[in-house]
């Protein structure tokens, strides 16, 4: 082996391609020789020869088994292994391997646990199972056997509570691996456990299935997105603090007797909360969860709950059952679930999808490097088969077993546009209730050529089953436009003090993505509105940098202000947990690792008397308005139309046949008038917000600096 080498890889049943340092250079065909053992097998022709090239395909006289482990030697180069790439690629892998069985992984079957994996490079696989989840010696070894399209077998007499992994030998060598269809896992997530699911299910979950979002679009729902450990560390008398079990807490109030917890998402009157990564994940040490904290985006094991967030993380089983537990405690309250999926990328690029098919899962570069446009270091590859098809499978399994009412894609760009379409067919044919939606930012990816799920394609995604909406995308332009860009301190939107500037993009979020520039072209207000998630600064603390020279006074009505416009637009309004009563992280605009004390939503912040729970208020008040009014929660169907005044200022005229609505937009520091034609309804203004009338108002009204006036007729 040397490190000039950078991969020698099968790119077909009977071609190498190779690649090495550019600062070497290959003169004659005699220098190159493939070995099968000690044995060298004849190339028939080989490119690049003589050329200053630092890489070539050699094409073989013989059939190559990709089960194998070959060797390529460059006199003047080195040596090194040969390893299965691109022939992943050809219609004759597909024919031979693609395998479409619903029954990888581990399922008890009567006294019996059948165990498959798909494993179509490996020579051999072993078996090993254990007594528990970490540490001891395997209670037994055994050699699987080899079965059509690859996949490998054993049917052995084992029970609930095995604990198992697999040796699987590949050109690169033996490798223990966890099983990537593990449904659950011992402590640390080192290895699978065979599970009985019937005994995970809490008391009444059969009845769970009947629960329903009552939501009928898209543009009906109102999320909320939380980690599960901020979201009740802070909560005093929480049993559970950190705990998935602190979603079935009810009737906990705060200091000042307000309500914490579930019974504040329930008075607040959103839909949906929105959990941040809460499948295993790698860095928080399941033992000792208290030493560290994770947002959780190093997914390890997709099938698994994160085991820091259970009560005892050493039974796998528990971790499944108290998951089933914080979706029916949310259920309970009339609040649906949405999970965070990260298919994107995983922890470790040699974990055990790299371990089980080398090179298969993940994309790489010409000179078998692994692509990084998701900043991780190791973009996997939904454009494979086998990998779109776990990637379906697992939300389908995630969909069915904890019935989950949605899914928000981590860096939804990256993956293929053909796979999330079937990603939608799957997930919509379970539960066409569900939230589909994602970060669709274009992350310059396109080594297959295919389209990938961006904001700019997605309106290729249309809904089916009758659900309640296709593939929605984040809308940063709308997030920019409100606020000032997320990523310079300073910058300055449409409610803190550049209207003028943020004024068109406040109109293309109003829209819902459909119109005004970005030729997004977005189907049915499949945008999700928005001005904080995790990312980035907290609103609170993002207007504490650029609005440093204002009073608390008007930064509060600033963020008043964008709420009330995120709650008037076409799409689905969203937010961070505690946005809604001024949540800061003291400053900190990447708290991934960051400690509790900076990511733990600060419940105490909803006083008697306080900015905090007047907004908080306000926030409830502008979510009645909306659910009660539906001509805010147009689909495309009212037509919005804009009068542009003043600088900036925006009269908003909603449209339909069974509804007319005005807003009065004010982002100026003054008072603003504005004539309206007959006499309208007060719904809203700058310190109030619902479902009712207040008062009537007609011909000149004013508007109060950094608000708006809502009114329905
Ligand atoms: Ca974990």
């Amino acid at each position: 082996m040397t490190d000039k080498f950078t991969i020698a890889g099968i790119t077909d049943f009977n071609k190498i391609q190779y690649s090495f340092s550019s600062r070497e250079t290959i003169w004659s065909p005699d220098q190159i020789k493939v070995f099968d053992g000690e044995r060298e097998i004849p190339s028939e022709y080989i490119t690049n020869i003589g050329v200053k090239s630092s890489f070539g395909v050699i094409t073989l006289t013989e059939r190559l088994d990709i089960t194998r482990k070959y060797t390529l030697r460059i006199d003047g180069i080195g040596e090194r292994t040969v390893v299965p790439t691109s022939v992943f690629d050809t219609e004759e892998f597909a024919a031979l391997y693609h395998y479409d069985g619903g029954d990888l992984g581990a399922h008890i079957e009567k006294n019996r646990t059948v165990f498959k994996l798909w494993a179509p490079t490996a020579s051999k696989v072993v078996l090993n199972l254990f007594d528990k989840g970490e540490g001891g010696k395997a209670r037994m070894s055994v050699p699987m056997t080899r079965g059509d399209k690859g996949v490998w077998t054993e049917r052995i007499s084992c029970s609930h509570g095995t604990y198992y992994t697999y040796s699987v030998t590949t050109a690169l060598g033996t490798a223990e691996a966890v099983d990537p269809y593990a449904r659950t896992v011992g402590v640390g997530g080192k290895r699978g456990m065979v599970v009985d699911l019937s005994k995970t299910d809490p008391k009444g979950w059969d009845e769970d299935l009947e629960f329903s979002t009552g939501i009928s679009k898209y543009t009906d729902a109102v999320i909320w997105e939380v980690h599960i450990r901020d979201f009740s560390n802070r909560i005093e008398d929480s049993a559970y603090k950190g705990k998935y079990l602190a979603f079935t807490e009810r009737g906990l109030v705060n200091r000042d007797g307000i309500p914490v917890g579930v019974d504040h998402l329930v008075d607040m009157g959103i839909t949906h909360v929105h959990l941040l990564p809460a499948f295993d994940y790698a860095t928080v040490d399941e033992k000792n969860p208290d030493n560290g904290f994770n947002w959780g985006y190093d997914p390890q094991n997709y099938n698994a709950p994160e085991g820091s967030y259970s009560t005892d993380p050493y039974h796998g089983e528990v971790r499944i059952k108290e998951f089933k537990q914080m979706v029916k405690g949310l259920h309970d309250a009339g609040v649906g679930v949405v999970m965070d999926v990260v298919y994107n990328h995983t922890y470790e690029s040699d974990g055990a999808f790299h371990k089980i098919v080398p090179y298969y899962y993940y994309r790489y570069t010409s000179a078998g490097m692994n692509m990084n446009a998701s900043g991780c270091g190791n973009d996997t590859a939904s454009e494979r088969y086998m990998y779109g098809k776990f990637m379906v499978e697992s939300l389908k399994y995630w969909l069915r077993e904890y019935h989950l009412d949605g899914f928000r894609f981590d860096l939804m760009g990256l993956h293929d546009l053909a796979t999330m379409k079937r990603i939608e067919h799957a997930v919509h044919a379970i539960n066409p209730e569900a939230l589909i939606y994602g970060e669709g930012w274009d992350m310059g990816t396109t080594i297959d050529g295919s389209p990938r799920a961006t904001q700019y394609n997605i309106a290729g995604i249309s809904a089916s089953y009758g659900a309640v909406g296709a593939v929605a995308v984040f809308n940063d332009v709308m997030r920019d436009g409100l606020k000032g860009s997320a990523f310079y301190r300073g910058s300055r939107g449409y409610i803190n003090g550049a209207p003028y500037e943020g004024v068109h993009r406040v109109k293309f979020g109003m829209l819902g993505g459909m119109a005004y520039g970005y030729g997004w072209g977005v189907a049915d207000a499949a945008v999700v509105n928005y001005m904080s998630a995790h990312d980035n600064h907290t609103l609170w603390d993002k207007l504490a940098l650029a609005n440093a020279d204002y009073d608390i006074e008007t930064r509060v009505k600033m963020v008043k202000l964008g709420a009330a416009i995120i709650m008037l637009s076409r799409g689905i309004p969203f937010m961070q947990a505690g946005e809604e009563m001024l949540r800061s992280k003291d400053g900190d605009e990447n708290s991934y690792r960051s400690s509790d004390e900076i990511n733990n939503i600060r419940w105490e912040a909803l006083k008697k008397g306080s900015a905090a729970l007047s907004t908080y208020e306000y926030y409830r008040g502008l979510i009645k308005m909306r659910r009660a009014h539906r001509v805010f929660r147009s689909d495309g169907k009212v037509n919005l139309g804009f009068n542009e005044f003043h600088g900036g200022a925006l009269a908003v005229y909603f449209d339909s046949t069974y509804d007319k609505a005005l807003a009065i937009i004010n982002p100026h520091s003054e008072p603003i008038d504005y004539i309206v034609d007959g006499s309208w309804g007060l719904i809203a203004d700058g310190f109030r917000a619902g479902a009712d009338i207040i008062e009537w108002h007609s011909g000149n009204v004013t508007v109060a600096p950094y608000s708006v006036n809502i009114y329905v007729r």
